[in-house]
């Protein structure tokens, strides 16, 4: 398993870390020497990718623990020092979106008021808008309040987050998280300055489009092509395809890392490009 002694001693706490971006953080960070926690609200995947880092030699923890309850936390953090000692390393990756904050349409026009299948803007409902804004936001105040607190007793450590490409342009249909994810942007930089006289460095990542179990039957039909919205997001990548999860290590590794020890408050586009091109 081992590729490099690089994280050789440190503890990392990744929260989300049964999904398909956040295991993939888990297996690089253990491969290069790391302690993993790999906290979800779903336990059984949680112990899913921890069992496989062991199994491949590395050391894991899976711990099932919800990002928005700070007992839950509480918990999941005395397990971790049980097990691993302090935390070094905190990645906020539980995060999401939801149908009830999406809008069926990219435009509005004004027969869709009329129209029962079509979700416009006035058909939002301000639960959904919450429960957007709850796991994105507060699902990465939380786990920071739980966790930073070990590396203010060091005076050293590194919050990643995991914001996204549609917190710097909204995309179209998803308001709530594309606010949200603006907001974890802006949080990010808040920390940065507030943490930057304890030695943690705070920054993240903007993912582009990864294909994964969240927009999977948004991105393709079931004969493997593209949906309209799929092809239209090629169509805007200069680079030509999706993003896959080993796309994001050489962001993660070096924001993890010493080599970046002078950057904190920093907001990475991982896009292909997307972000920089105008569509024309
Ligand atoms: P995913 O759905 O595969 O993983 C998210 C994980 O978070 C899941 O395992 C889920 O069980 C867990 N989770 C949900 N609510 C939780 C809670 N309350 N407490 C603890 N865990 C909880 O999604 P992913 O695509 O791997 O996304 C990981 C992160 O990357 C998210 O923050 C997402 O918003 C962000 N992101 C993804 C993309 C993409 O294209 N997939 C793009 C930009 C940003």
């Amino acid at each position: 398993m081992k590729k490099t002694d690089e994280f050789r001693g440190k503890t990392v706490v990744i929260t989300g870390g049964g999904g398909i971006l956040c295991q993939s953080f888990a297996r690089t960070l253990a491969e290069r020497g790391a302690r993993v926690a790999i906290l979800d609200l779903n336990g059984e995947a949680a112990r899913a990718v921890a069992q496989e880092i062991l199994a491949a030699g590395g050391e894991a923890l899976g711990v099932e623990a919800n990002v928005l309850d700070a007992d839950s936390l509480k918990r999941a953090h005395e397990a971790i020092s049980i097990a691993f000692g302090p935390c070094d390393i905190l990645i906020n990756g539980a995060g999401g979106n939801h149908p009830k904050g999406t809008t069926s349409q990219e435009y509005l026009l004004k027969e869709h008021l009329k129209e029962e299948a079509v979700t416009t803007f006035f058909d939002l409902d301000p639960v959904g808008i919450q429960f957007v804004f709850d796991l994105n936001f507060l699902g990465t105040f939380l786990p920071t309040r739980e966790f930073a607190l070990d590396m203010v007793e060091k005076e050293q450590g590194v919050v990643l987050n995991v914001s996204s490409m549609s917190s710097l342009r909204p995309l179209t249909r998803i308001p709530a998280y594309s606010g949200a994810k603006s907001a974890v942007s802006n949080f990010t930089q808040w920390l940065a300055v507030y943490f930057a006289k304890v030695g943690i460095r705070v920054n993240a990542l903007a993912p582009g489009f990864f294909l994964t179990d969240q927009n999977r039957s948004l991105l393709t039909s079931e004969d493997g092509g593209l949906t309209a919205r799929g092809n239209t997001i090629i169509a805007h990548t200069p680079m030509q395809r999706f993003g896959t999860a080993a796309d994001l290590d050489g962001a993660l590794l070096w924001l993890c890392g010493s080599d970046s020890a002078f950057v904190t408050g920093v907001v990475i586009p991982i896009d292909g490009g997307f972000s920089a091109y105008s569509g024309v």
